[in-house]
């Protein structure tokens, strides 16, 4: 049989430059990686013994083989919030959906949990993100994906080369993850999943799809919204700068410049000459506001922010949290997709208006 990769799961194969730097509220102990490692390890013992096809879990195209013979709804486990909150909409009561990670946590530092791993092998169906957002689990989807309905969400934007996909030169050939925050995009991903949940579960296509175009009505309405709200900043104000490159798309549909503190390279030289970079920027063309992130520790911007104000520029740094790459706590307004972009665009809004 073959033997697992496991160190490249505990250690985690995320592109450099792409997960923040700072560990989030979210990422595993030791201990928690040793277990995972463990289940991995078990998991490898069921699904290693036989070839596996190639499954880029980058793109993680669904096999077409995979049917749902259930009755029941279908077990779902996704990724991320914003994931989780597609899939239960389009799904309606045919899904029993399960997100792995909560709020305040980060995809790209996220190392499966022992407990992950099995809800991930009793699921009938996995849906996650993909563009190596969860950077640490690929290998994991990859091996899920022989059995199991194993489907990424933006799958249908690689395959379409979708000319909205960034990939930022520095990102050494591969696309930036972040769609979602571009709400027209993650719509496009909706009738996607519709499409793919409607070939694995046939009986339900249907319902999939009208699902999908109430949902799909809802993005467009915030699409819209977030325009609006936006184009009433002079063009000038139209600066965002975040603790980790996380808002490209965000910036290139509702007419941003979008900067990043950490995110395309953490390599540290570069992130001090950055770092001067951005401070010059912020200084020469009077930008009034930074961003904190929900899943980034605050003291990662605050070494940009302090300087800055050293020099006498009054530089605000707004209490509320931009949600970069979760959706927020339950009791928040950012609870789901059209309030996290609603919640963002208005602390964007707040702090650049003169
Ligand atoms: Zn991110």
């Amino acid at each position: 049989m073959t033997t697992p990769t496991d160190t490249s799961l505990e250690l985690g194969p995320h592109r450099k430059g792409e997960a923040p730097a700072e560990p989030a509220p979210g990422a595993r102990s030791k201990l928690g990686r040793n277990l995972a490692l463990l289940a991995w390890l078990a998991l490898a013992a069921v699904l290693g013994c036989t070839p596996h096809e190639a499954h880029d879990s980058a793109t993680g195209h669904a096999k077409a083989n995979h049917r749902y013979a259930g009755d029941g709804p279908v077990r779902v486990v996704c990724t991320t919030g914003q994931v989780a909150e597609l899939v239960r909409r389009v799904g309606g009561d045919r899904v029993r959906v399960e997100a792995l990670m909560g709020p305040g946590v980060d995809p790209h530092l996220y190392s499966p949990a022992a407990s992950d791993v099995s809800r991930l092998t009793e699921a009938d169906a996995i849906v996650y993100n993909g563009l190596h957002l969860e950077g640490r689990m690929a290998e994991l989807f990859e091996k899920l994906a022989d059995r199991r309905f194993t489907l990424a969400v933006t799958a249908g934007l690689v395959e379409r080369r979708d000319a909205r996909l960034r990939k930022p030169p520095e990102f050494a050939d591969l696309y930036d993850p972040h769609v979602w925050h571009d709400a027209a995009l993650w719509a496009d991903c909706v009738a996607d999943v519709a499409a793919a949940l409607g070939e694995f579960d046939p009986k339900f296509a249907e319902a999939y799809q009208t699902n999908a175009a109430t949902y799909r009505e809802e993005l467009l309405a915030s699409d819209a919204e977030c325009r609006e709200s936006i184009a009433a900043l002079p063009q000038a104000r139209r600066v965002l700068i975040t603790a980790h490159d996380a808002f490209g798309y965000y910036g290139a549909a509702y007419g941003l410049e979008v900067f990043g503190l950490k995110g395309i390279s953490t390599e540290e030289e570069k992130d001090l000459a950055w770092q001067a970079e951005l401070q010059r920027i912020i200084i020469d063309r009077n930008i009034p506001a930074v961003f904190v992130e929900s899943a980034v520790a605050p003291r990662v911007l605050q070494a940009l922010v302090e300087p800055v104000r050293g020099s006498g520029h009054d530089l605000q740094l707004p209490d509320e949290p931009l949600y970069a790459d979760a959706l927020g706590p339950a009791d928040s307004d950012a609870a789901t997709y059209s309030g996290m972009l609603r919640h963002n665009t208005r602390v964007i809004v707040e702090a650049l208006a003169p």
